[in-house]
């Protein structure tokens, strides 16, 4: 990499808080264009609170350092001005949307990111044959996207539909929580396949996951491990083995420090 590249995404410093309470300590985190990183963590590490302080949830409170995509601080915008800059959160628990159809939300919310890139409104017959092609493409049940956003899907449909939105709003970096939890075979590798598929020099991606699992389907560029709000190791995708075998303890009892 040249010196002059800009990482998709950097965070510098991170401490953020919800009531109150400080989760994340001081978390650095370098991703570079076109790289899959992968966050692993026991439960309660801030896997979570990272991903959705990056997407600018307003419950957390961030109270130092920066979170720069492309070189742009996202600090002070919006959630809904970063996904407009191409910040893509797939949620660990996707809201239901009662009455909220999700042709309409995914126009929407695709016009809004072309809108940003100077590009005009997909004309309806053009939007709707991506919205059909995508939906087929990662599997997606059709009459599920024809229906209110994630109102009865099961667990494993609505982690299908955040890979459907990744699909169709081509982010620059996309946040997946947990998105491998509480899959069956057959939808993990569907989501591992979108994963994969949308892999290109121009977007990251930033993998949470409590289980190896997911990387046996998604080779992570690097992996890091979050302990109590901040990466206390980092390695490449054998680290996530290492962790499978020996468990988090390996790490947080300190002696994954000496390999
Ligand atoms: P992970 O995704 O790694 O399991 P989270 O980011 O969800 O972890 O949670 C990190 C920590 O923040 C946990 O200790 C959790 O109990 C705490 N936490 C989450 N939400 C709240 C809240 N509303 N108030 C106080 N603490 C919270
Ligand atoms: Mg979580």
């Amino acid at each position: 990499m040249g010196a002059s590249e800009i990482p998709m995404l950097a965070v510098r410093g991170l401490h953020a808080s919800i009531d109150d309470t400080a989760i994340l300590k001081g978390l650095d985190l370098t991703v570079n264009a076109g790289e899959i990183h992968a966050i692993m963590g026991p439960n309660g590490s801030g896997k979570s609170t990272l991903a959705n302080v990056i997407a600018g949830r307003p419950e957390y409170e961030v109270t130092d350092g920066d979170i720069l995509l492309d070189g742009e601080s996202l600090i002070e915008m919006a959630p809904d001005e970063r996904a407009r800059a191409g910040v893509f959160l797939a949620f660990q628990y996707p809201v239901e949307l009662p009455g909220v159809r999700y042709w309409q939300f995914m126009k929407a919310a695709v016009d809004a990111v072309r809108k940003e890139r100077d590009e005009t409104p997909l004309q309806v017959r053009e939007f709707d044959r991506k919205f059909t092609g995508m939906a087929k493409t990662v599997e997606v049940r059709s009459d599920l996207v024809r229906r209110s956003v994630n109102e009865g899907f099961s667990g494993g449909e609505k982690k299908r539909g955040e890979m459907f939105q990744l699909a169709m709003l081509e982010p620059k970096l996309a946040v997946l929580d947990e998105t491998d939890s509480g899959l069956d075979i057959d939808a993990l590798r569907a989501v591992a396949r979108t994963v994969n598929e949308m892999r290109e020099p121009r977007r990251s991606m930033v993998v949470v996951t409590h289980y190896q699992r997911i990387l046996n389907y998604v080779t992570p560029d690097f992996v890091h491990i979050l302990v109590d709000g901040r990466i206390v190791r980092s390695g490449d995708a054998g680290l996530a083995e290492e962790v499978e075998d020996r468990g988090y303890e390996w790490v947080t009892a300190g002696n994954g420090a000496a390999s």
